[in-house]
């Protein structure tokens, strides 16, 4: 049985449309109970992500960008004011420009190392910042989501990789400041996956072949999957989990090399 989110709310930032992490992620947490409130980015994604949250019984919606601080500010101003408290976040952003998201990673530029951190990393911290008010009575649950390019060269990820071993150690760091107040932090890392985000690294569809072929279990990670684990994080299930990364990804990362059949 899945475990229950009944009686808990929380906001939901990153889903771009159907395919997108945040998207499982939200329909399992409210498979299990949960209420919603969904933050998207610009005009552009509102007339995709406002009958995907309709269709989870959820009316608010806020148009945030994280590099904006007032914008974040606003977006948890409204939600404190129609919810006094909140018991999860869910961080599903990253950003780099595509041009630097294939070839060699020597060629990273300074504006886009500082843009891609700022939106993928520091983000997470002042979400955190914002809604820990609305958790620190009652304790909640902070999840991000990362990616094995964190601590595995893996080509043409660049710098994202460098990004997600900042978020992999924010999420520690939170974690740790957080956790007298009941408020765990953890990040999810799933295989490579079908979406918007995934499509701007060069050479998305051989990774994902690669990772099917080879993953222990031969399959990529489902957003089904991925929204399992967010509410085992959520939930009460994974009550004295906090600091920790929990791939998903049929087991790809034990791998010491590829399948025979595949040499
Ligand atoms: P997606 O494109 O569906 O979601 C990325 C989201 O980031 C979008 O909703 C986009 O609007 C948002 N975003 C980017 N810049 C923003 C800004 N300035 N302000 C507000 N929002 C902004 O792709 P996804 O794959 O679902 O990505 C979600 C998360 O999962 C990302 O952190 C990504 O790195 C991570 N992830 C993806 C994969 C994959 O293969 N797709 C694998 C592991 C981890």
């Amino acid at each position: 049985m899945m475990h229950s989110m009944k009686g808990k709310r929380g906001l939901v930032m990153g889903v771009a449309n159907d395919r997108s992490i945040a998207w499982g992620i939200a329909k399992a947490l409210h498979d299990a109970g949960a209420e919603l409130a969904f933050s998207y980015q610009g005009e552009a994604f509102a007339k995709r992500v406002e009958p995907l949250a309709q269709s989870l019984g959820s009316d608010i919606l806020m148009d945030v960008d994280v590099t904006d601080d007032a914008s974040i500010e606003a977006a948890f101003e409204r939600l404190s004011k129609r919810w006094p408290t909140i018991d999860f976040v869910v961080h599903a952003i990253a950003f780099s420009d595509k041009t630097e998201l294939s070839g060699r990673f020597l060629n990273t530029t300074r504006p886009n190392f500082k843009h891609s951190m700022d939106i993928s990393v520091y983000s997470f911290i002042e979400v955190a910042r914002r809604a820990y008010p609305l958790m620190k009575e009652q304790g909640g649950t902070m999840l991000t989501l990362t990616y094995q390019g964190s601590n595995r060269v893996v080509p043409n990820y660049n710098v994202m990789g460098v990004a997600k071993a900042a978020l992999e150690a924010t999420t520690r760091y939170l974690a740790n400041d957080l956790g007298p107040d009941k408020i765990r932090v953890n990040a999810i890392s799933p295989g490579p996956m079908k979406t918007l985000a995934g499509a701007a690294i060069g050479g998305a569809r051989k990774t994902f072949r690669h990772t099917e072929e080879n993953a222990p279990m031969r399959a990529n990670a489902t957003l089904e999957a991925i929204g399992g684990t967010a509410v085992y994080l959520a939930s009460d299930a994974g009550a004295c989990t906090t600091g920790e990364v929990i791939r998903v990804d049929g087991g790809y990362h034990v791998l010491g090399m590829p399948q025979p059949e595949n040499l």
